[in-house]
């Protein structure tokens, strides 16, 4: 038997999410690794898995578990991960263990279900074509700022975690880099009792916010929407003003073409409608 480490999914708040496939998992795996062995062994006694091994590997923890998890794969067992909650390695501990298993030649496998990223993204009504899942976002400092002023130059659509004392100021962030008329949705407790998706612009949603919020928060940005392509006469009219002030025609299609982004060779079309004619670019 090849050793095989499995990373097994487990429910965000409804334990009707553990699914068939994650119990037979664990229920066969030589050790289940987790980031708490009382809050997992609540989850095993909840699916009727009796008797096998727990290890704890956390954060802290991490870089041991991976020489104990080793020696099980070199047995031929196989070891399944799981987190507190959601998908192990996504904002919880995991990717230097399956860096560690992968670069040691043995197999890696999961059983995936629920994440809250991609739980909130899908019902947040934000395109999902192309996202980024930013994670939670560095707490104050250079790291904030540039995270913040990528996420405002992003193009897909931004989702992160957040805890709910600091969703207000975060989103008043937001709202100072990306403008506050960007559209988000906050998506709290999902697959719980109080499931709630909140959908408004970032001022709105730091002012809902600034009453208080409880619970846990994924937040989904929408991306920046390309500014426009500049109109001809708006770019006939840069022209011949910047003639007027003395420059070349050459030179006045080379500086709109840069400054308004447009491609050099519709500048220059356009130049040719105004009278006097034009040199052609080099
Ligand atoms: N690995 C997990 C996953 O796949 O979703 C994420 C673990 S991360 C340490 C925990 C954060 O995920 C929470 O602070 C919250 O931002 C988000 N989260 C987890 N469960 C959630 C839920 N039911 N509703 C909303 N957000 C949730």
């Amino acid at each position: 038997m090849t050793g095989t480490l499995v990373l097994v999914a487990t429910p965000i708040g409804n334990l009707g999410d553990l699914s068939p496939r994650a119990v037979a998992e664990l229920s066969g795996a030589a050790l289940i690794c987790c980031e708490d062995t009382r809050r997992t062994g609540k989850l095993l006694i909840h699916a009727g898995i009796r008797g096998v091994r727990m290890k704890r590997l956390d954060d802290h923890t991490e870089r041991a578990g991976i020489a104990v998890v080793l020696d099980k794969l070199a047995a031929g067992q196989r070891v399944a991960l799981v987190s507190d909650a959601g998908t192990p390695a996504i904002s919880d501990p995991g990717e230097r263990l399956v860096a560690a298993v992968v670069e040691a030649g043995y197999t890696v496998t999961t059983v995936p279900g629920p994440s809250a990223v991609v739980a909130a993204l899908v019902a947040s009504g934000l395109p999902t074509s192309r996202f980024v899942y930013e994670g939670f976002l560095a707490r104050k400092g250079g790291d904030r700022m540039a995270a913040l002023a990528q996420i405002s130059q992003q193009s897909a659509t931004s989702v992160m975690y957040e805890s709910p004392n600091r969703l207000a100021a975060t989103l008043r962030d937001l709202a100072a880099v990306c403008g506050g008329d960007r559209q988000a949705v906050v998506a709290r407790e999902l697959t719980k009792l109080h499931e709630e998706f909140v959908r408004g612009s970032l001022d709105e949603l730091a002012t809902w916010a600034d009453g208080g919020v409880k619970g846990e928060i994924v937040l989904v940005i929408a991306g920046a929407t390309p500014p426009a392509e500049a109109d001809d006469e708006t770019i006939v009219a840069a022209i011949q003003a910047l003639m007027e002030a003395g420059m070349s025609r050459r030179d006045a299609i080379a500086k709109i073409a840069s400054d308004l982004g447009v491609r050099r060779g519709r500048v220059y079309d356009l130049a040719l409608t105004i009278s006097g004619g034009v040199t052609p670019p080099s």
